[in-house]
């Protein structure tokens, strides 16, 4: 009976150190969830604490995080990760002033984003008004050229009149008559031109304050980059029995920052390919509709 009961307690430890070999991730389930899953080997995690100031839900972390989970699923097609709310792995979106500096760097972006697409728009108002004044600069010039031509020929015609016929003669009539309706035009015309320069004026007022503002939005970049110098963020960390977040862009970013240290969670260590999920930093992977990279799978297959 003893030998017999020493057999199973032999044959059990055994096959418990065989599974945790096989599956590395049991090392994190509780000892509890083992015994009552015995032949269950993905890893149980759950979703702490969601600090309010991240504006998630705990519902939405959730659900990220299973589309985490998700992304090991479909690029391994193993059963690797299940969400229990009772599982030893917990993990912690814990808000710092790594994410308040995120976020601060974040809206300053967003400000001198803004501030430049306000500037380019400018700029192109200001290139659309150069274009008019010069039209309309040209324009005046030639019908300058035009009225000052006609006076000169409008008075050698009253010069050569004048030797023919006295000042009330028809003739000498006509050319004072055309005259003065040609001078009448001119001053229409100096008037244009005193329009034409008031405007000219605004559009040399309207570059100097645009020069202003791009001067200001070049101070703002200036400003931008000594308060917030690049620097590299650790986003997350796994420790064993739980998973922190410190720092996240949006949905998609905190979905890989929790896919990776899931990644982590299933005994996997760092890969040198930067498009692989388990590369140290998450900048270079595809955020949206994220696939498991072969070298990712190279991890898993050789852990
Ligand atoms: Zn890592």
């Amino acid at each position: 009976m003893r030998l017999i009961l020493i057999i199973v307690v032999i044959f059990l430890s055994t096959w418990w150190i065989f599974q945790t070999k096989q599956h590395p991730q049991l090392k994190f389930n509780s000892i509890s969830d083992r015994l009552l899953h015995p032949l269950d080997t993905r890893l149980r995690y759950r979703v702490a604490d969601v600090d309010p100031r991240f504006g998630l839900s705990q519902q939405q972390v959730i659900q990220l995080s299973q589309e985490a989970a998700e992304i090991w699923h479909k690029g391994t097609l193993k059963p690797l990760f299940i969400y229990d709310p009772d599982a030893q792995l917990a993990i912690h979106l814990i808000y710092d002033d790594r994410q308040e500096q995120y976020n601060a760097y974040k809206q300053v972006q967003k400000t001198l984003a803004a501030d430049k697409a306000r500037n380019d728009l400018y700029a192109e108002n200001l290139a659309n008004s150069r274009k008019g004044l010069e039209m309309n600069e040209q324009q005046l010039r030639s019908k300058q050229a035009m009225i000052r031509a006609e006076i000169v020929q409008l008075s050698q015609e009253r010069m050569s009149w004048s030797r023919i016929e006295h000042a009330q003669g028809p003739n000498m009539q006509r050319v004072e008559r055309k005259l003065a309706q040609v001078k009448a035009q001119a001053m229409q015309l100096d008037q244009e031109i005193d329009r034409f320069n008031q405007q000219n004026d605004q559009f040399n007022q309207q570059v100097s304050s645009y020069n202003q503002q791009i001067d200001q939005y070049n101070a703002g970049v200036i400003q931008a980059s000594q308060r917030f110098p690049a620097r590299e963020f650790h986003k997350g960390v796994f420790m064993g029995d739980q998973i922190q977040i410190y720092q996240f862009d949006a949905e998609d970013d905190l979905r890989l920052t929790l896919a990776h240290e899931l990644g982590h969670a299933l005994g996997l260590s760092h890969h040198n390919d930067p498009a692989a999920l388990m590369y140290p930093i998450l900048g270079a992977q595809q955020l949206e509709n994220f696939k498991l990279m072969p070298a990712d799978q190279s991890l898993l297959y050789y852990r």
